[in-house]
């Protein structure tokens, strides 16, 4: 498979503060990851800035202008305690939401068959009005809007498998029924939202999934939702394009969270996707990079996530069996979803 890797040094530039989890060290790393392990078998693809009009997809203008009013500021303001504009902020975010836009041309010229954007700042919080929790524009929502308004491309998945619930880009399509927008996270936790009775509302009722789960979940329970629900819901709905949120803090050491990942855990999920991309949508699938904080299962996460894009590490899957104690949790969930699609897993 022809996977780019959507990357460009200056995403370390955006700054929020010494001591903040989001901070431009990830980009280094990533960087680092680029020269070593992802070195041959992907094509490095440079992004491009977002235009205002591409940004107002989503955003509206006046927070759109705003935000570009702290360009080049010699200090910094702070939307709230977690989310810090710099000088460089807006630039960055431009150019953090112009990757996914990239990405999508080429997967659409046939020039790449996927791609995974490794950008920050994240985007999966923002919402159409206001930044919030590290996120600024909302890349993956901004891409998706892309594809549906420019690119009459008619019906998108978005998975986002964040350890946080993807408030931003759930709000940004809850009442359309072209955009299927599933989230696995864990719960109770920031933001607050993503209860599974969150279904969607007018036309889109049923396009909007949420699977909340309890800390400590392993590889065996994502796998297990991801194949038994996510794959067969997928299948009905059949996707003409996959974007995925991907975050890297369900992993087993990260500083925020309390999941238990393993890199090979986020590597099998990813599979899946890239199966059901396979299955309905001629492999169109972008992954782009949303948390994730303990830097070293960051790039051993990526790592994993590129080697199954590009099909080099792709391995038989084990069959579905639903860990014990996972099953009892989601039955009220499932009871929501079956509703919609009758074809999720019983559990
Ligand atoms: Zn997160």
């Amino acid at each position: 498979m022809k996977t780019g890797l959507v990357f460009d040094k200056r995403f370390a530039l955006h700054q929020m503060g010494e001591d903040h989890l989001e901070s431009p060290l990830r980009i280094i790393a990533l960087n680092e990851l680029l020269q070593t392990r992802l070195k041959s078998g992907f094509t490095i693809i440079e992004p491009r800035l977002a235009t205002k009009e591409e940004i107002t997809l989503i955003h509206l203008p006046d927070y759109v202008d705003f935000l570009e009013q702290t360009k080049g500021l010699d200090s910094y303001l702070s939307f709230d305690p977690d989310t810090i504009a710099g000088p460089h902020t807006y630039e960055i975010a431009c150019l953090a939401a112009g990757a996914g836009l990239v990405a999508a041309d080429l997967i659409l010229s046939k020039e790449l068959d996927n791609a995974f954007a490794l950008i920050r700042p994240p985007g999966h919080h923002a919402e159409s009005h206001r930044p919030m929790g590290f996120c600024f524009f909302n890349n993956i929502a901004i891409t998706a809007e892309y594809l549906r308004r420019q690119k009459s491309v008619k019906k998108i998945l978005i998975v986002d498998w964040d350890l946080h619930h993807g408030n931003g880009t759930q709000k940004a399509f809850y009442s359309t029924p072209e955009v299927l927008y599933i989230s696995v996270h864990q719960s109770p936790l920031f933001p607050g939202t993503g209860l599974a009775s969150e279904a969607g509302e007018k036309e889109g009722a049923g396009f909007n999934l949420n699977l909340p789960l309890s800390p400590g979940k392993t590889d065996k329970d994502y796998l297990y939702l991801f194949q038994r629900i996510i794959e067969p819901v997928a299948g009905s709905f059949q996707p003409d394009f996959v974007l995925v949120s991907a975050g890297f803090d369900v992993m087993k050491y990260d500083p925020l969270g309390k999941m238990e990942l393993s890199a090979k855990g986020c590597g099998d999920i990813s599979q899946v996707l890239v199966e059901i991309a396979r299955s309905w949508a001629s492999n169109r699938l972008i992954v782009f990079l949303e948390g994730g904080y303990n830097l070293k299962e960051l790039q051993n996460g990526v790592a994993e996530v590129c080697f199954r894009l590009n099909g080099t590490k792709c391995q038989e899957l084990p069959e579905p069996l639903c860990p014990p104690g996972l099953s009892e949790e989601i039955k009220p969930v499932l009871k929501i979803f079956h509703r919609y699609w009758s074809e999720a897993a019983l559990g």
